[in-house]
């Protein structure tokens, strides 16, 4: 697969449309109207209006990030980033900000990446306004003060504290080590306590006003608001941020320099991974947006159809996966990467495998630039330009926001989708890069030599220079297997707008009703895009869950998917998505993107299914992945290990990895096969067939996976369904446990009620109305930990009220007594709550509820929901909107009360301890043996 770099995410579906140079540059239902200005001060601005969007949004980006830490200071940039949040002179409260958000439907975030950071906000239309009043104060009047200066450190802290453990930022930050001596990048960009402890208020004010400067700022503004009130609102809120002149930031284009070597870094992971990863140096392709030389290299170099590098070294038995790509890190300098996802047998032999990559590079070299993958990737993006869902919110604001300040602001908004320039110059110029002589390769896996540890995260690895290998690097030549991509047969040729009326509120209707199946059928009135979706759940009978069932299916599903992979990669590229994933409850397969070819692609995928191929070695490479996922759960962020101890408790059936593990050890392909054979014997289908399709479509589509599967009927009532854990009368179950990381998790759940219109409604508020209070509490005034969650949810019919914080300071049962006080509190803290401010939690929540999707692909999810979960009840949001309207806040502080109470609540508690962490409160789980316990207790 190709991939965008990880510091910039761009991604592809987003953009804008705007700019009329050619006479279909959006599609006309598209209601966007865009402007673009530059304020008195320098901040370079985005406003993008449109009626169709459900929520508003910004943000800003500052040209400042962690390369511009002082070198005695590492963390500042990201730690100042945090302490903008934290109160400013017009709004000095610390949680105001979240709090405004929060009440009107809202929330925020932020980042810092090496050479910007970037601040966001969403928010409902109507508390817009006010959210950009609060959000400038942030560029022209942040306090700082010297309380908040102290505590956030430790938010800082737990954040780094959290990395610690992960394999992806340990590997970011060795490889940062051989970047050459002074170079910025070198430094350690996210701070901790080590690097930050005695930070001082004026350190920060410092900072901020030698390099934030509205002449660095971009800012991109989405609403349904008008573009002239969103002018008047920038022009009022955002001309006092202050221009001190700054120039632009720069950063030494050569980061890593050339030698006469082999040059290896050997990692020791935390989880068991095992990849190499290829990287070159180069300069920045940013300004190269018009030919866009990084996509072609990731086009052809990260293809997986025939002739691919990925199918040589799977042929071979190395790799089971491939990513490539190249782009800009900064407006200097960029990188090319190749990450591949070895086998046992690669790692073995993977100076082999450097060599073959070489070679294949050569093979790029020699045929020099393809105008046919240049055509290819125009034709994508013309299309995707005018029929994509190019989303909305947070997300595209940030899109936006970056594009104005790293872009000239005359193509800002629609910098994916230029295709300008088919010249050779600037691929074959990517391409000289491309040596041995500026490589650096990335071994990492369990038990590689390693004789050093880098400080911040005590990650052990090694380097080593060899000449003699890179001798032989040197004289490369193309291999007879190898091939450049292929024209692609999936590429839409006759996409256009479908004649159809617009009409509203058309819902799908339901065409088989039977044993075996229940399908669904809709066409699309409302986006008219040339798309659709086929989205088909296939459920087996109760029997056959079993550990082996559970274990085989997946192992099957891998098998299919690697089956598909040469053909499926090409259609991806041409803007078809498909996925075959499985679950406890069935298989998922879902195909969606250009209908013209989507059904062809439905087809290959059922052939597949029913019939999958792959070599021994390919299943040998792919258990091996199956295997080292179970293994490495338990390495996972305690949070994640916590949350799954959930299903241990909630659901009837749930199979740990550690039994799991030896089933898939033993799996050969050929049970797997078996398995394969005999798995559609009897199935239940539930599908969805939705957007530019026809009836015929979706019949021929049910009736063509009967004939290849070969199925025999089954009602839907004697299909496996997931049961739930009854609680009918109050009580606490506890569920005590260890883990091997370095963080303890707390995590509980409530019983709120069962599924009427009312729980809904109360739930949503009550969600909303305890969130920011409880993190406000535990992170920025006790600082237990970085992440910090309350939220509301509902498993089948039983809603529930949950909280988590997982903590690396503070023990699990000390975190419990912690939150077991706040949440007490939290009836009082709604009493207390005014009138206006209950009324806008409860106008946020309807207004969610009425947020439209935003293309064909949201409108299928939507409808697929209501029909499958909740009995096609359409009118369900409108019930849920109703019982809002009605909703008292007397009757909400009732329920929460009732729910939290010590006599009536109905508690699962669990309490994971971090591997430093002892439970000296002597906390003990309910059972003494989980199985056991389960058997004694109700599910349904
Ligand atoms: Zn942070």
């Amino acid at each position: 697969m190709k991939h965008t770099h990880t510091l910039l995410i761009i991604c592809l579906i987003m953009g804008c449309t705007n700019m009329i140079n050619k006479p279909l540059d959006k599609h006309p239902l598209d209601k966007s109207e865009v402007r673009k200005l530059t304020l008195d001060n320098g901040v370079k601005v985005y406003l993008l209006s449109n009626p169709d969007f459900n929520v508003s949004a910004a943000s800003m980006v500052v040209e400042v990030g962690s390369l511009e830490n002082p070198s005695n200071r590492e963390g500042l940039a990201h730690f100042l980033e945090h302490m903008l949040f934290l109160g400013t002179e017009k709004y000095p409260d610390v949680d105001e900000y979240s709090t405004y958000l929060k009440t009107y439907g809202g929330y925020s975030n932020a980042y810092t990446a090496g050479d910007h950071t970037n601040y966001q906000l969403q928010v409902l239309p109507d508390g817009f306004e006010g959210a950009l009043d609060r959000f400038a104060q942030f560029f022209i009047s942040p306090l700082f003060t010297a309380e908040y200066t102290a505590r956030e450190v430790n938010a800082v802290n737990s954040e780094h504290q959290k990395n610690i453990m992960n394999d992806f930022w340990r590997q970011r930050r060795i490889t940062s080590q051989f970047a050459k001596d002074g170079h910025q990048v070198k430094k350690f960009g996210t701070g901790s306590l080590e690097t930050l402890g005695d930070i001082t208020r004026e350190e920060l004010v410092a900072f901020y006003n030698n390099q934030y400067s509205a002449n660095r700022m971009g800012l991109a503004l989405l609403s349904t608001h008008s573009l002239d009130e969103m002018e008047d609102w920038t022009r009022q809120y955002f001309s006092d941020v202050k221009n001190h002149n700054l120039e632009r930031t720069k950063h030494d284009p050569i980061v890593f320099e050339k030698k006469e070597a082999f040059r290896l870094v050997q990692i020791d992971p935390v989880k068991d991974l095992r990849n190499l990863e290829i990287s070159f140096p180069i300069p920045s392709t940013r300004h190269m947006y018009e030919s866009k030389p990084g996509r072609q290299l990731g086009f052809i170099l990260g293809h997986e159809g025939k002739g691919s590098l990925l199918s040589y070294l799977k042929d071979k038995g190395w790799a089971q996966t491939l990513s490539a790509g190249a782009g800009p890190q900064t407006k200097e300098y960029g990188m090319a990467n190749i990450r591949i996802g070895l086998t046992p047998k690669g790692q073995d032999d993977y100076k082999k495998i450097v060599l073959a990559t070489l070679d294949y590079i050569e093979l790029m070299k020699e045929s020099g630039h393809q105008s046919h993958v240049y055509n290819e990737l125009k034709t994508m993006a013309e299309l995707e330009e005018i029929y994509g869902s190019k989303g909305e919110g947070m997300r595209r604001a940030i899109q936006l926001a970056n594009e104005s300040m790293m872009y000239p602001l005359e193509d800002a908004g629609r910098i994916n989708f230029i295709f300008k320039d088919n010249s050779k110059g600037t691929f074959e110029g990517l391409l000289t890069h491309l040596t041995p002589d500026n490589m650096l390769v990335v071994l990492t896996a369990k038990g590689v030599e390693t004789d050093q540890k880098e400080h911040h995260y005590q990650a052990p690895y090694s380097y080593t220079e060899n000449t003699e290998f890179y001798q032989t690097l040197t004289s490369t030549s193309p291999r007879d297997d190898f091939m450049i991509a292929e024209a692609n047969p999936f590429i839409p040729e006759s996409a256009s707008i479908p004649d159809r009326e617009i009409k509203e509120n058309m819902l799908p209707v339901s065409l088989i009703n039977s044993d075996g199946a229940n399908l669904y059928f809709g066409v699309d009135h409302e986006f008219l895009r040339p798309k659709g979706v086929i989205s088909f759940k296939i459920l087996f009978p109760d029997d056959i869950m079993t550990l082996k069932h559970r274990v085989y299916l997946k192992l099957y599903a891998a098998c299919v998917n690697e089956s598909l992979n040469e053909l499926g990669y090409p259609a991806k590229e041409a803007g078809l998505y498909y996925s075959f994933r499985e679950g406890y409850e069935g298989i998922f397969l879902n195909v969606s993107g250009y209908s013209e070819s989507a059904m062809t692609l439905y087809e290959m995928i059922l052939d597949h299914m029913v019939d999958f191929s792959i070599t021994e070695d390919q299943f040998n490479g792919l258990k091996d992945v199956v295997i080292r996922n179970y293994q490495n759960f338990s390495l996972s962020d305690a949070h994640q290990q916590t949350r799954e101890k959930g299903a241990d408790i909630f659901n009837h059936v749930k199979y740990s990895w550690e039994e799991s593990l030896p089933v898939a050890q033993k799996a050969t392909l050929s049970d797997i096969h078996d398995y394969g054979n005999t798995l559609y014997e009897k199935t239940f289908v539930e599908g969805l067939v939705y957007g530019d399709f026809k009836e015929s479509d979706a019949r021929r589509a049910l009736r063509i996976f009967n004939e290849k599967s070969n199925t025999t009927d089954i009602k839907r009532k004697d299909a496996f369904d997931l049961k739930i854990l009854e609680q009918s009368k109050s009580e606490e179950i506890q569920y005590i446990g260890k883990l091997s990381v370095n963080n303890s998790c707390f995590y509980r759940e409530y019983v709120l009620g069962n599924d009427t219109p009312e729980m809904r409604a109360t739930s949503l508020v009550i969600g909303q109305a305890l969130q920011q209070p409880f993190f406000t509490e535990m992170r920025t005034n006790q600082q237990l930990g970085y992440i910090v969650w309350s939220y509301t949810r509902n498993r089948d019919d039983t809603y529930y009220l949950s909280f988590v914080i997982q903590s690396g300071a503070f023990t699990a049962d000390d975190v419990n007594q912690r939150a077991d006080d706040f949440i007490a509190s939290t009836p009082k803290l709604l009493s207390a709550m005014d009138k206006e401010t209950f009324q806008q939690l409860k106008e946020s929540a309807i207004e969610k509820l009425e947020k439209k999707p935003m293309s064909i692909g949201e409108r299928a999810n939507k409808f697929q929901t209501f029909i499958f979960e909740h009995d096609a009840d359409f009118q369900r949001d409108q019930k849920t909107i109703s019982a809002l309207e009605r909703l008292q806040q007397s009757s909400t502080i009732e329920l929460l009360s009732n729910a939290i109470g010590t006599d009536t609540r109905r508690m699962v508690n669990f309490l994971m301890f971090a591997e430093q962490h002892e439970n000296t409160t002597n906390a003990k789980s309910t059972f003494k043996e989980l199985k056991t316990w389960k058997a004694s207790r109700s599910y349904k």
